[in-house]
């Protein structure tokens, strides 16, 4: 079966009152410096910290009333773990995170005090795929993985869908890509509602496996990438996510580690927003100029603001 805008407009309907619909920023600073009208979808500021909790949501609602007695279990370097956690929590249903050693500390404490169980693994030597699949199976948990899922994909959609709803037809659609979750997603979602809109993934620099999967026309796996950009140090895009981004998108275009650090310190000095590093690909494309925003009306996904306060104070004063 094959995912459609029909299967985010129910996503938008289950997650209806427990996701917040997050506010659309505009900076007439940001304008002047790009010359195009940017709207920035603010998803720092959803229920967890991250967009995650829309497919979170959404894929838990979806599940039947045994399987959500059984539990969840997901495996992810923060981000999808905190709205799993979150989500599960707000649907009394329980909880197994398998988190790789070095997550973030901030993510590793706020995924815990939601009431989850956290299994940790090394990510440089052990399949965390293979991992999760032997304690899903032992335990009878369904598992629900941060970006190949088509509910997931359903609920990350949803950002993008109130987004153009609220501020109408987009020239460009700049979404920061992972695994391409939200990117396949935000593609349903624009294709339906703004159907002229040009769509660019934005990837770190120091992992493009997108870029190359593109290029090559099938999904391509790299080694690890090592990235100050922690939510998108995937090593290949889904076999969900792949089709409807090579379908859908014009490009993908990449940024480095220091350019997420400039428009880091451009959120938190001009708009008072914390924005975690991965969260910054999308509007770094924009301010450097990667894809070609000038006169035209540009929607940036701001996708999460999950960043170690500490780790953000070297960042800035670096
Ligand atoms: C997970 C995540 C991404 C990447 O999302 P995919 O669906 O894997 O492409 C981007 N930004 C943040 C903040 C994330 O947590």
């Amino acid at each position: 079966m094959s995912l459609s805008y029909a299967d985010v407009e129910a996503a938008a309907g289950r997650i209806d009152g427990i996701a917040h619909r997050t506010p659309v920023l505009t900076s007439r600073t940001a304008d002047r410096l790009t010359g195009a009208s940017l709207f920035f979808k603010a998803e720092p500021l959803q229920r967890a910290g991250a967009f995650k909790f829309r497919g979170a949501c959404n894929a838990i609602a979806a599940l039947s009333p045994e399987q959500r007695r059984r539990g969840v279990l997901a495996f992810s370097s923060g981000n999808h773990a905190q709205a799993i956690a979150y989500a599960g929590a707000l649907q009394n249903v329980p909880t197994v995170i398998v988190m790789p050693h070095d997550a973030p500390a901030i993510k590793v404490a706020a995924t815990r005090g939601y009431g989850a169980e956290i299994v940790s693994y090394d990510r440089y030597k052990e399949d965390r795929e293979a991992v999760s699949r032997q304690l899903a199976e032992a335990r009878g948990l369904s598992m629900i993985p941060p970006y190949d899922h088509p509910d997931v994909i359903a609920g990350q959609g949803t950002a993008v869908k109130e987004l153009i709803e609220e501020v109408g037809p987009l020239d460009v659609l700049l979404v920061c890509l992972g695994g391409g979750g939200l990117l396949a997603g935000s593609c349903l979602a624009a294709r339906a509602l703004s159907p002229e809109v040009e769509i660019w993934g934005v990837e770190p620099e120091a992992g493009n496996d997108g870029q190359q999967s593109l290029a090559k026309g099938e999904v391509v796996r790299i080694p690890v990438p090592v990235s100050i950009a922690d939510g998108a140090l995937t090593t290949h895009l889904g076999q969900h996510t792949f089709p409807i981004i090579q379908r859908e998108a014009a490009g993908i275009v990449t940024a480095t580690d220091a350019q997420l650090v400039a428009a880091m310190r451009f959120f938190v000095e001009r708009m008072k927003l914390v924005v975690e590093p991965t969260g910054c690909l999308a509007a770094a494309a924009a301010f450097e100029g990667a894809v070609p925003v000038a006169g035209k009306r540009v929607g940036v996904i701001l996708s999460g603001g999950n960043v170690d306060p500490a780790a953000l104070g070297r960042h800035l004063a670096a």
